[in-house]
């Protein structure tokens, strides 16, 4: 008897501490601002309706995490898929959700506007909406970006890793600043952001260099996100923010999303992966080089990297310590989630994929955050964000 009563004290107490956060984060509206599943995975093939065993994503797995709006990344690479370039890839890419979506009505549903938003969340469906990576899809075309809109893009980076004509990204600036033509956002660039104010697109300012963030900033009449990025003054790499621009972002009204990849976290992390990519891995490369083909070398390369990287994957609490710090700066209405899954490498130990999301929510919890600020942090800013931008 005394047994049983030590375990049924045990079972109340774990089930008190565990089901409150539970509770809480299927009550919570979680929005994730970034997911490349259907450029890494789906236009590879794979069928996101059925449970994966491959990637971080698909409807079982979204349901599990508790998640209720995924903004779907639409990108491309510098060089186009498709021969007629870059605008072609991004309609081939949304052609493809719109399928997913056909094929899954009652798992999911594409939203345009606030009201489907919140209608989809009722009806307990996926809400899917669409978020292009990169301006250089709008190929230097107001048109371009009116067509875009027109069919669901609700939000778009001026830039991905590669600059426009009209707006520079973060890994141009800091890296090949001197090969630039111009700086920041040129006159056309600045149209493109008031055109995306006008027709209810989110600014983006995910990838773009600072000097175009603050342009951007001095031009939109609307709040902006930064749909996945993360802290500078804690991993120093170029695609983070820093202080000043958390400010901004937060003088402006937007929020940031943070984005899971080990190298944006941890700057242990992306210290070492900076030595494989440098002399460290020429080396090996060199060494392994001389017995196998090109193929062969990349193949045991991939898994050398891999493996060496392993030991440095953050924790998640560095991964909220991210959150946290947006919060102590500049209040708990500035932050969200912007995993990136489906488009990284490494995310932190424990993250493994999009059914994960629940342990966020703990460890805000156990450091203490109130339950309104959890509702803020895993989607209520970027709910906040997207009513004032949406038409
Ligand atoms: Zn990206």
């Amino acid at each position: 008897m005394k047994n049983f009563l030590l375990l049924a004290t045990l079972f109340f107490s774990v089930q008190g501490m565990a089901q409150p956060t539970t509770k809480l984060h299927r009550r919570a509206v979680l929005v994730d601002t970034h997911n490349d599943v259907l450029s890494s995975s789906v236009l590879e093939g794979k069928d996101i309706s059925q449970r994966l065993t491959t990637g971080q994503s698909d409807f079982e797995r979204w349901k599990e995490g508790g998640l209720d709006v995924q903004f779907f990344s639409i990108w491309t690479d510098r060089t186009p898929r498709n021969k007629a370039g870059f605008f072609k890839d991004a309609n081939q890419e949304i052609d493809s959700l719109e399928i997913i979506a056909l094929r899954n009505p009652s798992r999911m549903a594409l939203a345009t506007n606030y009201k489907q938003v919140r209608k989809g969340i009722r009806q307990k469906k996926l809400v899917g909406l669409i978020g292009v990576e990169g301006g250089h899809m709008i190929e230097d075309d107001l048109k371009k970006l009116d067509s875009l809109q027109r069919r669901g893009m609700r939000y778009m980076t001026l830039t991905w890793n590669n600059s426009t004509s009209w707006a520079t990204s973060a890994m141009d600036e800091t890296q090949h600043p001197d090969s630039l033509p111009q700086i920041g956002l040129t006159e056309f660039g600045k149209k493109v952001v008031r055109r995306m104010n006008e027709l209810g697109v989110i600014v983006d300012l995910s990838h773009t260099g600072e000097r175009t963030f603050y342009d951007a900033l001095a031009t939109t009449s609307r709040p902006v996100l930064l749909s996945h990025s993360s802290v500078w003054n804690i991993c120093p790499v170029f695609r983070n923010v820093k202080d000043d621009q958390i400010k901004a972002v937060a003088k402006n009204g937007g929020v940031i999303c943070i984005n899971f990849y080990s190298g944006f976290l941890d700057s242990n992390f992306a210290k070492k992966m900076d030595q494989l990519e440098g002399t460290e891995g020429k080396r090996i490369k060199d060494s392994i080089g001389q017995n196998v083909d090109a193929a062969k070398l990349n193949e045991i390369w991939a898994k050398y990297f891999s493996t060496e990287l392993e030991p440095y994957r953050p924790s998640i609490s560095k991964l909220v310590d991210h959150i946290d710090y947006i919060v102590k700066l500049v209040g708990d209405d500035y932050a969200g989630i912007g995993s990136d899954f489906d488009g990284v490498s490494s995310v932190p130990v424990g993250m493994d994929d999009v059914t994960k999301y629940p342990l966020i929510t703990e460890e805000l919890k156990r450091r203490g955050y109130s339950n309104k600020s959890i509702k803020k942090i895993l989607g209520g800013n970027v709910m906040r964000v997207m009513k004032a931008n949406f038409k």
